[in-house]
């Protein structure tokens, strides 16, 4: 059984492989329905013509974005 201690604040990183990434932006679409609303589209554009994500805010750690995104190109870490 895992205990979770509520008064230990996780820090957690949001990488994106720009070579696999697409720019579908499904990841910023989840973050904002489902997660802590940090990804955003930025300027940038990927090899495809999408747009790549960018973290705006501090990640949760929920890991939705990782879950959903088609590319296997967003992983997060504490
Ligand atoms: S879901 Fe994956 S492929 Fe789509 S924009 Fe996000 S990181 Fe890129
Ligand atoms: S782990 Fe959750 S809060 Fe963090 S960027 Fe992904 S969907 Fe958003």
């Amino acid at each position: 059984m895992s205990i979770s201690n509520p008064s230990r604040k996780m820090k957690f990183k949001v990488l994106i492989d720009e070579s696999l990434c697409k720019g579908c932006a499904l990841c910023v679409y989840i973050c904002n329905k489902l997660g802590g609303k940090v990804l955003k589209e930025s300027n940038k554009r990927t090899l495809l013509g999408g747009t790549l994500p960018i973290l705006n805010g501090e990640c949760l750690g929920c890991r939705m974005c990782e879950r959903y995104c088609p590319e296997f190109s967003i992983t997060v870490e504490e």
